[in-house]
């Protein structure tokens, strides 16, 4: 019998992922757990039934959402990331020399323990000497006293369950608590068709937050039909605005200098709809 994997996209449209093989599948404390082999899209990390990461696209959205905050920051040495338990940020932070310290907050050992069996990239992330994972909640770990960072990454799932606190204003708060002189964050912020509300939602709390945020964008075929969102806020550097010499020493698939000025330049439909 053939198993597919549906993904909803609103109410009158899905996606569907043919599952060659269910690699593996747990009940964590926070959510169900699944790792899958799709078949062309790879190996395939599934929380509570949503595709978190595949292989085949999982470069697109971790370049994008890691090298465009580093890229922007003229000197980031102290990154966080918030959630990201598959490593595959982590995988792409410790390609900048220049960082000196990572931490990653996840509040699932298990995520981090079956994307290291499971995922390619993932061991060797997880063994960088300037990594250190913290397991708990990223809102409580930004609420702490604790060193503040050059550059925090929000990984975070869809707001559901865990993650819903990582879309509200007080964690906003707590991020510019945290955030070093100068320091820049980018999270991850939905689907542009089908997750409207929520990419405004998020856009209007980091501006009430921050006085301002950048929105930029870059298709990830696994999340959404059409582009998915990232949304960012800087204490100093202009996000959209890459140091050329270190953006373009990076060994990237999707990621470049261009890539990057050009993923902020919004059509007029969406730029309406942010600012209106
Ligand atoms: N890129 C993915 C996406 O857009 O679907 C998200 C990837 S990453 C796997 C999301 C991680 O956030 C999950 O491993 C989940 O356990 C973790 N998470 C959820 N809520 C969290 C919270 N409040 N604090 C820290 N980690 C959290």
């Amino acid at each position: 019998m053939e198993l597919w994997l549906l993904q909803d996209e609103d109410a009158h449209v899905q996606m569907r992922f043919r599952v060659l093989q269910v690699l593996h599948r747990e009940r964590s404390a926070y959510q169900e757990i699944a790792v899958m082999d799709l078949g062309s899209m790879g190996r395939t990390l599934v929380l509570d039934d949503a595709i978190q990461v595949t292989e085949r696209d999982a470069f697109v959205y971790h370049e994008m959402l890691v090298h465009v905050p580093l890229c922007a920051h003229p000197r980031p040495r102290r990154v966080l990331v918030v959630g990201g338990g598959d490593l595959g940020a982590v995988a792409e932070i410790v390609r900048h020399d220049e960082v000196e310290r990572i931490d990653l907050v996840e509040i699932d050992a298990r995520v981090v323990d079956l994307s290291r069996t499971y995922l390619p990239w993932a061991e060797a992330a997880a063994r960088d000497p300037r990594l250190t994972i913290h397991y708990g909640d990223g809102f409580v770990f930004l609420q702490a006293e604790g060193p503040r960072y050059d550059v925090i990454v929000v990984d975070a799932p869809d707001p559901v369950g865990p993650g819903v606190v990582l879309f509200e204003a007080p964690f906003y708060e707590a991020v510019r608590r945290r955030l070093d002189e100068g320091g820049v964050m980018v999270t991850q912020s939905g689907s542009v068709w089908f997750q409207a509300e929520l990419v405004t939602k998020v856009r209007r709390g980091l501006v009430e937050q921050f006085g301002r945020a950048w929105v930029y964008w870059a298709g990830v075929p696994s999340y959404s039909i059409g582009p998915w969102t990232f949304t960012g806020v800087s204490l100093g550097p202009d996000l959209s605005r890459p140091d050329p010499a270190r953006a373009a020493r990076l060994a990237t698939r999707y990621y470049s200098p261009e890539v990057h000025r050009a993923a902020f330049e919004l059509p007029p439909f969406l730029r309406e709809r942010l600012e209106g």
